[in-house]
């Protein structure tokens, strides 16, 4: 299944990678809700943590507190959200699993 987020592994479509391993790779997002928001996610399309293995989500979870770690240390950031929507009625617009990671500042007033 060709998703956005294949398309753009593959090339197709251009992206800023941070990141990239044998399971996972790590985009900025297009449309950041605060500077440095970057996208964790799986190089297979699994569209819901439920279809996703358990040793990939480990990977990710592992990747997500380096990431945590690095944007405190290079951004400055002083705390991040880790979210995820998982299924369409949660707000899931693309169908192939991905960890949002915000950076958060200290009196951002953000509401995320
Ligand atoms: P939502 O849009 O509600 O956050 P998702 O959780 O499915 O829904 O997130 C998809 C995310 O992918 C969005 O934050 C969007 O900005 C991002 N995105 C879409 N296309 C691209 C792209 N070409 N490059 C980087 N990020 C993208």
């Amino acid at each position: 299944m060709e998703t956005i987020f294949t398309k753009i592994l593959k090339g197709d479509i251009p992206s800023v990678k941070l990141h990239e391993d044998e399971l996972c790779f790590a985009i900025l997002d297009i449309n950041p809700v605060n500077k440095g928001h970057l996208l964790l996610i799986t190089k297979e399309p699994y569209p819901t943590l439920q279809s996703c293995p358990d040793e990939v989500l480990a990977h990710l979870i592992r990747l997500a507190k380096q990431a945590d770690a690095t944007l405190r240390e290079r951004l400055g950031c002083d705390a991040t959200n880790l979210i995820v929507n998982n299924g369409k009625e949660s707000g899931q617009e693309v169908a192939h699993l991905h960890f949002h990671i915000v950076p958060r500042f200290k009196d951002d007033h953000k509401n995320i």
